[in-house]
């Protein structure tokens, strides 16, 4: 061929390459338009954080369903809907009361109930601190002004036990009173593990006991005849069950086995589930923008693209999850794989994305897990990646819903961009999301895809639990580990309010290298070294703060 049938063949690929290449530039901008429309509205106040149950988890279905509708993607069962029900603790049912005399009184100011206690109605004339069988017994719950002032105090521990060993003693009911006013009295936990005791059980707050009890005040009421103060407890608890609800939609290319793209929707509404990390005392929706409206948006977009390019991925049948409960602990992908009768033998691989939309424009950091999960997945870290600095966690299980799958014995994929100061806040907000950054990750994750429908069915391989797992904490340092970090030590994303960590002095962006005597090189050993400490230990921080070392004094509290 003559020179200049090649320069003009080579012109030819230039061009061609330059109007791929704005090609690409303009799809890219249309799916960021996508996404972002996506996580604005999942992510907005009108959706109140997204709770599972909640309205705001409702509209939100609404939203994803007419996605899908508009995508013309069909549901994968009769609706796109499943709903699932789980326990969620005990409540008081009404008209539980307990009564001194005549009076009622009211529960939290004067009167707590707890949820441990068993449903009965028993009444006693009893004196204070006169323990007779087959009656009330009305005796104090702390030993000192000590015990009741310790932060530590372990109220619930201490009212089970009591209370079990009263009843075997024979006691009808215990009243517990607070003799001294603690600061930190009992409250009725909803979520307690501790099972039913054999007797009904409630406590007398320090206001209620200086009311009627104190000084002999509760002769008052007794009058002529009796044999001490009439005290009628009438408990009633009941566990409670929610309802959260899955959305699934499935491209049915009648093959043999099927991929499963899933992401979290629900998110932690005002907080009210106690897993949240916002110190503030006001009310606060936590929007969710990143976790997960981002995953969402992703999982959109990903069901986008595979069904503009049906014809060419055939391969394998198609499985869009929008899970709930997630931050409830993986309810909604467990309900899925338990109740659906998902046969896991029939899925190919599945692919989670949690937390996606703030990707690191300087370290370009993406955490690839699951990796251990497949031995189809190590081609992926074999060629370098251009765009993403990939950190990869080997295990099929971690803190999202590829976990329910890898239990299940499929092997999984997890995308996540990494923590942030805003992670479990009312500030995770649409505004700080790095869309192009996370229309990059949907597009490697679509490459992968593709890639896959090209080779035989991924293998599965069973990975080792992350320590995490096995060593149960009793103190918290209060940081937020950068799971991105790996050169040695963990590195500080972010410190909670209240906490040893910033109590102590440790700063964002700081590089924990020692506890103690215990040196850290990363996640693993850290959480060795934390394991070590109780509340209350005090010791030293060490950390690398620019380039310098820095060690700090620091006192453990308990991992609450
Ligand atoms: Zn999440």
């Amino acid at each position: 061929m003559g020179l200049r049938a090649t320069s003009f063949l080579f012109l030819l690929v230039i061009i061609f390459t330059a109007q791929q290449a704005a090609a690409n530039k303009k799809s890219d901008r249309k799916a960021v338009a996508r996404v972002k429309a996506d996580i604005y509205y999942l992510a907005s106040d009108s959706l109140e954080g997204r709770r599972t149950g909640s309205e705001g988890e409702r509209k939100a279905g609404d939203y994803i369903e007419n996605r899908y509708k508009q995508l013309g993607i069909p549901p994968y069962k009769e609706h796109y809907r499943l709903p699932f029900q789980f326990p969620y603790g005990r409540e008081v049912v009404a008209p539980a009361e307990v009564r001194i005399g005549k009076i009622v009184l009211k529960q939290g100011e004067e009167v707590v109930l707890f949820p441990f206690s068993k449903s009965a109605r028993v009444k006693s004339e009893v004196l204070p601190d006169i323990l007779e069988t087959g009656k009330i017994w009305l005796m104090p719950l702390y030993a000192d002004g000590d015990e009741a002032n310790n932060p530590h105090f372990e109220w619930e521990k201490t009212v089970y036990e009591k209370a079990r060993d009263a009843a075997r003693q024979g006691a009808s009911a215990v009243l517990f009173y607070d003799g001294y006013g603690s600061k930190f009295p009992p409250e009725f936990n909803r979520q307690s593990e501790y099972e039913t005791v054999d007797i009904p059980v409630a406590f007398l707050t320090n206001q209620a006991y200086k009311k009627y009890i104190a000084d002999d005040k509760y002769e008052e009421y007794i009058s002529d005849g009796m044999a001490g103060l009439p005290v009628e407890m009438n408990i009633a608890i009941r566990k409670v069950e929610r309802t959260g609800t899955n959305i699934a939609a499935f491209i049915d290319n009648k093959a043999p086995y099927t991929v499963v793209i899933g992401a979290h929707y629900d998110h932690l509404g005002f907080g009210e589930d106690g897993n949240s990390l916002y110190a503030g005392k006001d009310k606060s929706i936590h929007n969710g923008a990143d976790d997960n409206a981002s995953g969402t948006a992703a999982v959109l977009e990903m069901a986008a693209q595979i069904n503009k390019k049906r014809k060419k991925l055939h391969h394998y049948n198609y499985l869009f999850l929008n899970f709930s409960g997630e931050e409830l602990g993986l309810l909604g992908s467990k309900a899925f794989v338990k109740e659906t009768g998902l046969d896991s033998t029939k899925v190919a691989y599945m692919i989670n994305i949690d937390m996606v939309g703030r990707l690191n424009d300087s370290t370009h950091a993406l955490t690839i897990g699951g990796i251990g999960t497949s031995p189809a997945w190590a081609q992926f870290l074999a060629k370098p990646n251009k765009l993403f600095k990939v950190v990869v966690d080997s295990s099929g299980i971690g803190p999202s819903d590829h976990t329910s799958f890898y239990n299940a014995g499929v092997p999984v994929l997890f995308f996540f961009t990494g923590l942030h100061s805003d992670y479990h806040k009312p500030s995770d907000d649409a505004d700080k999301i790095n869309y192009p950054g996370e229309v990059e990750v949907i597009n490697y994750m679509d490459e992968i895809v593709t890639q896959l429908e090209t080779e035989p069915k991924p293998g599965y391989t069973v990975t080792k639990a992350p320590a995490i797992g096995k060593t149960k904490f009793k103190v918290t340092l209060g940081i937020m580990p950068d799971y991105t970090f790996n050169d040695g030590g963990v590195r500080v994303d972010g410190v909670t309010e209240g906490k040893p960590a910033i109590r102590a002095g440790v700063k964002t962006g700081d590089i924990i290298v020692q506890l103690g005597d215990y040196k850290v090189q990363g996640m693993q050993t850290y959480m060795e070294a934390l394991g070590k400490f109780a509340s209350g230990d005090k010791t030293t921080v060490t950390v690398m703060r620019e380039g310098k070392t820095v060690v700090l004094p620091i006192e453990f509290s308990t991992n609450k």
